[in-house]
């Protein structure tokens, strides 16, 4: 069984990806490890089994394996944060800024209903476009986020202190 430190030490970093100068945080060595991926998935679980979680939105793509790993582990749905245009049905769409230009999540209109407990989850938390962007889809369907949940969270770029700000609950296994 691997501790927090086994599975930081799990995750990699790629320098001058995408872009030279920045440290990019890999998680595909985790993956591949089945102790720190199955430890990862045990430690989430642990925090959230008792909170009568419904759906885990977990967000394209990276969201969806830890995310899909956690929703069968405890039992719960997994609902779909896509990039736009790949989602069959009607959609809600929320387009947030990225460092140069914008990206957009999309999720089907009647994915989720007031009744839904939701846990957000993604690999990593950076400035937190992301995640609020979901947040907002999220509630304008009428759910509750709970939290959002991450395996890492890189503090420097300051996404803690965004949803704090946005009232959104977060909490990771491990910083850069
Ligand atoms: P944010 O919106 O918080 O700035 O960026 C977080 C999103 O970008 C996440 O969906 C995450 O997958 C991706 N991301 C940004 N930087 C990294 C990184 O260093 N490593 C990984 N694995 N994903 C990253």
């Amino acid at each position: 069984e691997s501790t927090v430190t086994d599975i930081r030490d799990s995750i990699g970093a790629i320098r001058d990806y995408p872009k030279p100068g920045i440290i990019f945080r890999d998680i595909t060595p985790l993956l591949q490890d089945p102790d720190a991926f199955r430890s990862a998935i045990k430690l989430l679980k642990q925090r959230y089994s008792q909170l009568g979680i419904t759906q885990i939105a977990a967000i394209e793509a990276r969201g969806f394996i830890f995310g899909s790993a956690l929703a069968y582990a405890m039992g719960c749905g997994v609902t779909l944060l896509r990039k736009p245009g790949k989602l069959p049905g009607k959609v809600v769409s929320q387009s947030y800024q990225l460092e140069y230009g914008s990206d957009q999540l999309e999720m089907h209109e009647n994915a989720l209903t007031m009744n839904d407990r939701v846990l957000i989850v993604d690999d990593l938390l950076a400035t937190g476009g992301t995640v609020i962007a979901a947040n907002q889809l999220i509630t304008s369907l009428g759910a509750d986020v709970i939290e959002a949940a991450f395996v890492v969270s890189l503090p420097e770029l300051g996404g803690e202190d965004k949803l704090q700000q946005a009232g959104v609950a977060c909490y990771t296994l491990c910083q850069f």
